[in-house]
């Protein structure tokens, strides 16, 4: 696995997203720059078409993209 397909467009990777976490950088590395298959963003993205991943969703959150692409699915 390498970078992120979606690295160019994604809000989250370019620092678009209201909310920073502290370890955004850190994140970055652990989901865009290696493993997008876990990232919560990447699983809307691959289930429903990358307009629908909303803009405020971090990549650890899951269980919120469960409930995305169970409501538009
Ligand atoms: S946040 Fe997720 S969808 Fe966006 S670039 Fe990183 S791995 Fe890809």
């Amino acid at each position: 696995m390498g970078e992120c397909e979606f690295i160019e467009f994604c809000p989250f990777f370019n620092d678009k997203l209201e909310n920073k976490p502290d370890k955004i950088e850190e994140m970055k590395e652990k989901y865009c720059k290696s493993n997008n298959l876990n990232c919560a963003r990447y699983m809307v993205a691959n289930a429903l078409g990358k307009e629908f991943m909303p803009l405020e969703l971090f990549p650890h959150e899951k269980q919120r993209a469960y409930l995305v692409i169970a409501e538009n699915g």
